[in-house]
C-alpha cells in the first residue's frame, strides 16, 4: 500500500500539494511562491501593479489650458 500521495503544505500560501515529481516546485505550490518565500519576486517584474495610476486625469480636477 504505496499509492496514497505525500502531501504538504505550501510555505508561502499554505494550499495543500502533492509531494511528488507533480510538484517541481515542492515544498512550494507554484514558482510564484518559491520566488516569493526567496524575497525575489520583486525582482521579477511582475509585480502587482498599484492602483494610484489609474485615471490620473480625473484626479485632477482643475486643468490648466
Ligand atoms: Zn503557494
Amino acid at each position: 500500500m504505496n499509492d496514497t500521495p505525500m502531501t504538504v503544505k505550501c510555505p508561502t500560501c499554505g494550499k495543500s500539494l502533492e509531494w511528488s515529481e507533480k510538484s517541481p516546485y515542492r515544498p512550494f505550490c507554484s514558482k510564484r511562491c518559491q520566488l516569493i518565500d526567496l524575497g525575489e519576486w520583486a525582482d521579477e517584474g511582475k509585480r502587482i501593479p498599484s492602483n494610484g495610476e489609474l485615471s490620473d486625469s480625473e484626479s485632477w480636477g482643475e486643468e490648466e489650458k
